[in-house]
């Protein structure tokens, strides 16, 4: 069996704490690894040797430092297909949308090229007699990211480079679930020039988020995952004094408004539901038809496109849609939701319980499903299912309509279908999520924009990649600097007005 460990000081190195985890063939249901959960002990060590790193990368100019992120970007686009084949063969996703995993962090390390620009301090030439008043933004130290199983290449790229690229030292603690692929990026990072040690990715459960949260030389941790551990984390890692920023779940809502173009909007819900069995923090999991016409008629071009979907392993060729969910207690859980939709009233219009594939019989898959007539009372509703499952929430008015994203718990993304500017216009000015899609069903900002969601889907201040994440992961110093030939006076004893 395969025996996956942790990253440190700049080598593969075997876990020391005798625990480890299953890391599954989702397509199969086999176990083809196990990973090394750390100990405390192990993620402190590690803490520890990144902090001697870090004074020397920290003290590295920042045109040097961009030099590493562009060779990065280099060998990431060298080695495209290994790191998309690792990460379909762990996660389970076809290998296009595993390309496209990678390919949405490297565009963050391209921004991150752009490190020695976007660090750049403030500067006031005579802010009062012969006096200078300048800004710079200097690393935090060490920080550490733990991050979620559905995106293995995409959120550690997105947290290591801005973090890197700032002048910190990094330990990452990436999912246990799928934990190749992260561990392949440092191997590039190393060869792209990064010091050893600089970049600690030290593989773990709770035990080792733990001790990066109690660690008192980790100065910031970013964070992506479930709401609960998302509050767990903010809560205590503000609480030993750290800067934290936190990502959670989701339930996100497409609305379609009656002039939509109706076949655009059921071929978007078809990609933003379905895509990635579901398993994206910014799939669209609620349909909100607006009028009862809008939705028969959506749902009449729903159900033939969903029956023609192509379910499958990755190894089965690029015209599969999608892959199997990441785990069996993953399959479990979304095949319970779907029973308690239909045991709550729901009606279910496509069913995916009991989809198999010849050859995959234990793998982890479930076909796309489709629910109608769901109502915000049911746990179909109020659960975030993370799989492939549709449901259709009926709306009598705009009014209604925009009211259920609006009093939604989540508010990571919401997008909305029509041909009219006016309602567009409105729905973006007064819904509280973050991120807005106008006749675009995923609207993911590119990487120098910010990504990040509202209410109980972000916690903490600043959003992730574009300036957002320079500012997270530097701190502001700022000096007033006087010379004798601007001091004319003796001691001052009360706050004084600039001259
Ligand atoms: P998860 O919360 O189970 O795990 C995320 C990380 O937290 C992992 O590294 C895991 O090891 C760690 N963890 C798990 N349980 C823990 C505990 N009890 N104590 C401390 N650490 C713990 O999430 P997941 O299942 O890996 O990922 C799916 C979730 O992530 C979904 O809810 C999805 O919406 C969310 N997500 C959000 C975004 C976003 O930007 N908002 C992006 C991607 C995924």
């Amino acid at each position: 069996m395969k025996e996956i460990g942790h990253w440190i000081n700049g080598k593969m190195v075997a876990g020391k704490s005798g625990r480890s985890a299953d890391v599954f063939n989702p397509a199969t249901g086999d176990v083809q690894a196990h990973v090394a959960l750390a100990s405390k002990a192990e993620l402190d060590s590690a803490v520890a040797d990144a902090a001697v790193a870090q004074v020397k990368w920290g003290a590295t100019n920042p045109q040097k430092r961009a030099r590493v992120m562009m060779e990065f970007v280099r060998l990431i686009n060298r080695d495209m297909d290994k790191l998309a084949e690792a990460l379909s063969a762990e996660h389970g996703k076809t290998f296009p949308d595993a390309k496209g995993d990678v390919q949405r962090g490297l565009e963050v390390i391209e921004f991150c090229v752009g490190a020695p620009h976007l660090l750049k301090g403030e500067f006031t030439d005579a802010a009062g007699p012969g006096i200078d008043m300048y800004s710079m933004r200097q690393p935090l130290g060490v920080v550490a990211g733990i991050t979620p199983f559905n995106f293995p290449a995409m959120i550690p790229l997105w947290k290591m480079g801005p973090a890197l690229a700032c002048g910190n030292a990094f330990i990452l603690k990436p999912s246990e679930r799928d934990p190749s692929v992260p561990l392949m990026l440092a191997q590039l990072l190393q060869e792209a020039g990064l010091p050893d040690g600089v970049l600690q990715v030290v593989n773990g459960d709770k035990e080792s988020v733990d001790a990066i949260l109690d660690n008192e030389t980790v100065q910031a941790i970013g964070f992506v995952g479930s709401t609960p551990i998302a509050q767990y984390i903010y809560g205590r890692g503000c609480a030993n004094g750290k800067r934290v920023q936190c990502f959670g779940g989701a339930k996100n809502h497409m609305i379609i408004m009656p002039d939509a173009d109706m076949d655009q909007a059921a071929d978007a819900l078809i990609g933003a539901g379905f895509g990635a069995a579901g398993e994206r923090c910014m799939a669209i999991s609620v349909a909100v038809p607006v009028g009862d016409a809008t939705a028969d008629a959506l749902i009449e071009k729903l159900v033939p496109r969903i029956e023609k979907l192509k379910v499958g392993p990755w190894t089965a060729g690029n015209d599969v849609d999608y892959g199997p969910l990441v785990t069996g207690a993953a399959l479990e859980r979304v095949k319970g939701l779907i029973t308690s939709g239909v045991d709550q009233g729901a009606k279910l219009v496509c069913d995916g319980r009991d989809f198999k594939l010849q050859g995959y019989e234990n793998g982890f898959f479930v076909g796309p499903t489709l629910f109608d007539n769901v109502t915000t009372d049911m746990e179909i509703y109020k659960q975030e299912i993370f799989g492939p499952v549709l449901s259709t929430l009926r709306a009598k008015t705009y009014e209604e309509a925009i009211g259920y994203a609006i009093d939604n718990e989540y508010g990571n993304g919401t997008a909305i279908f029509t041909r009219d500017g006016d309602t567009a216009r409105d729905f973006a000015a007064r819904i509280n999520i973050g991120m807005i899609g106008i006749n675009v069903p995923i609207p993911v900002p590119l990487a120098y924009h910010t990504f990040g969601g509202w209410k109980k889907s972000g916690f903490g201040d600043l959003n992730q990649h574009g300036p957002d994440s320079f500012r997270f992961y530097t701190r502001t110093k700022t000096v007033t600097a006087r010379w004798p030939s601007g001091i004319k006076e003796g001691s001052a004893f009360n706050f004084k007005a600039m001259d």
